[in-house]
């Protein structure tokens, strides 16, 4: 990741050199200059598109979406910049997909601070942010609602966890306030996840509309999916990832004509640990098979642990395993947890029997439901 960022700020650093340079040596360029910064708010708009501290709250004004602003760009690195690697060859390919999937990992980590127990490392994170960006753009124009909202999730104690499975989340614009501040958290990764799944196999050319989430012809703006297949014969087809978009996809397909249906990872993919109540990352060895072989055949999605060879008795940190307890909010139900997070008597349980089950100890694929069957050309 750091390598990534910095290269991001240096290119931002030199567009930001030459616009020095040319606003004190040139004059016509200085002219525009100043023409934009008379434009007032209206030229500011159009900045705040880049960053913009707050959250969009019903009822208070209307601020821009920090989180959607981060998670473009950071999708805009992957699939506009970073992707020329995997065009390269197939071997850059593999290269680009074991790439994107750390970053994934890290891009899930990065909400890992909601749960109780690590609520002293996220007040630090909110506090270095606030400080290091700086109240005035932190907070854009220094508004008092953001602010106050920020107070109150920097003083919140328990699990800024949603429901499910928090039964008792916090009021909603404290769990809004603390996505803000991150690039957009699950719904980020699973795009790019489908991304990645999408350019592995041969459905048709895959056109990333994530960070073209509107598309203007002429007065008209739509919302498109957020993938276009290109097929043979002037077929195309739309994909929406995540569900409850239907009325967005209906929409597009009755306006282009174009088909459209939703598509998400197998079994809602990723993870949150019902015992921590952190994601659980991608496994190395998931990470190795996937990158190098592709989509298993078989469209089969898990790996069974007892066979990997970084399965070390069960000690690799990754392992998934799904079973019937009492979850941190004393909920009995099936779920799934980090091996690493039951209890050492429950371990010892698993482990004895394991040859007999092997399959309650798993890595996921990210592979995507309900594609298995389409078509490949
Ligand atoms: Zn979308
Ligand atoms: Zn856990
Ligand atoms: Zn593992």
């Amino acid at each position: 990741m750091r390598e990534v960022l910095r290269r991001l700020n240096l290119s931002a650093k030199h567009l930001i050199l030459l616009d020095k340079f040319l606003a004190e040596k040139d004059n016509e360029y200085r002219r525009i200059e100043e023409k934009l910064e008379r434009m007032g708010e209206d030229y500011i708009d159009f900045c705040r598109e880049l960053y913009f501290g707050g959250v969009k709250t019903r009822g208070n004004p209307p601020l821009g979406s920090r989180q959607m602003i981060l998670s473009d760009i950071f999708q805009y690195i992957i699939t506009s910049r970073g992707y020329y690697l995997a065009a390269r060859d197939a071997n850059y390919k593999r290269k680009f997909v074991k790439i994107v999937m750390y970053l994934v990992n890290q891009w899930l980590i990065m909400d890992c601070f909601g749960p109780r127990e690590s609520s002293n490392l996220r007040k630090e994170l909110m506090s270095t942010l606030k400080e290091r960006i700086g109240e005035d753009n932190f907070f854009e124009a220094r508004d008092n609602y953001h602010i106050s909202r920020f107070e109150e999730t920097l003083e919140y104690d328990d699990d800024l966890i949603p429901k499910p499975p928090n039964p008792q989340p916090p009021n909603s614009s404290i769990l809004d306030t603390y996505d803000s501040l991150f690039p957009k958290i699950r719904g980020g990764p699973i795009e790019i996840l489908v991304y990645l799944y999408l350019l592995q196999r041969r459905l048709g050319f895959v056109v990333s509309l994530l960070t073209q989430q509107r598309l203007i012809s002429g007065d008209r703006v739509i919302t498109p999916p957020d993938i276009l297949l290109l097929r043979s014969k002037g077929e195309v087809i739309g994909l929406e990832i995540g569900r409850g978009k239907e009325k967005q996809s209906a929409d597009f397909s009755l306006v282009t004509g174009i088909p459209t249906f939703s598509v998400d990872l197998v079994e809602k993919q990723p993870f949150r640990c019902d015992g921590c109540g952190r994601w659980i990352i991608y496994c190395d060895r998931v990470i190795e098979l996937y990158s190098e072989n592709g989509v298993p055949e078989n469209h089969k999605h898990v790996i069974y642990c007892k066979d990997c060879p970084y399965f070390n008795e069960g000690t690799c940190p990754n392992i998934i395993c799904y079973t019937h307890l009492t979850n941190r909010y004393g909920e009995t139900r099936k779920a799934r947890y980090h091996f690493r997070c039951l209890e050492p008597k429950k371990r010892k349980e698993i482990l004895s029997n394991l040859s007999e089950n092997p399959e309650i100890l798993v890595a996921y694929y990210p592979l995507v439901e309900g594609l298995e069957k389409f078509p490949e050309e």
